[in-house]
């Protein structure tokens, strides 16, 4: 289950700070990474009672793809997979969205 390898992997890097309470941990993933937040959320709940997070929030910001144009060089955001530029070309390279970052833990 991909969500929960990610769940996995989060939880490591709050690990160091289970001495304190923590609020809440942010995340920020991007439109084009092929996560499903409600899920990634089923398993942060899923999980967080043995990893001694009982009363930590996940929290996921959504950060739109940004992709630039091979045609007419322009820099625009994607909001689907497989969406052409405004130009009608297909021929683009993302620049973001298929990240997946800790961006910051909440103590209480
Ligand atoms: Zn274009």
């Amino acid at each position: 289950m991909h969500e929960l390898s990610i769940v996995n992997a989060l939880l490591k890097h709050v690990q160091p700070y289970l001495n304190r309470k923590i609020k809440c941990i942010k995340i920020e993933v991007g439109s084009m990474s092929c996560i499903d937040p409600e899920r990634l959320i089923g398993c942060f709940d899923w999980v967080k009672a043995t990893a001694g997070l009982n009363d930590t929030q996940l929290i996921i910001d959504h950060h739109p793809a940004k992709a630039s144009c091979q045609q007419c060089q322009q820099v625009f955001t994607l909001t689907q997979l497989g969406q052409p530029c405004p130009c009608g070309s297909y021929d683009y390279n993302l620049l973001s969205g298929q990240q997946l970052t800790l961006t910051e833990i909440e103590f209480a």
